[in-house]
């Protein structure tokens, strides 16, 4: 399991199936927008309020992590789209618990 320190959000690189999973980082929620407006990070537009705003526009992290592959046409090198704040390494999660009867 990896924290991604940009959103915060947790996930298993390569998913109980084996299939890989390539986090991107959602836009800011609206409380995450009420705090970027309070802290001088965003304005918005008069008289609209974050809880608006984010019915109206998507308002990406400056640090937002998208691991999805991006080649270059030239070179046929494949990278991650943004690196952005990396991951933290953390305690695998625990194995699901299924009930029986
Ligand atoms: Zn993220």
């Amino acid at each position: 399991m990896v924290k991604c320190n940009a959103c915060g959000g947790t996930y298993e690189p390569v998913l109980s199936d084996g299939m890989e999973y390539y986090h991107k980082c959602p836009p800011l929620s609206v409380v995450e927008l009420a705090a970027a407006v309070a802290a001088g990070k965003v304005q918005l537009p008069v008289g609209e309020t974050p809880d608006i705003a984010v019915t109206r526009r998507s308002y990406e992290r400056s640090n937002q992590r998208d691991e999805n592959i991006q080649v270059d046409p030239r070179t046929g090198a494949s990278s991650p789209k943004s690196v952005g704040a990396g991951t933290t390494a953390q305690a695998p999660a625990p194995p699901p618990v299924i009930k029986v009867g």
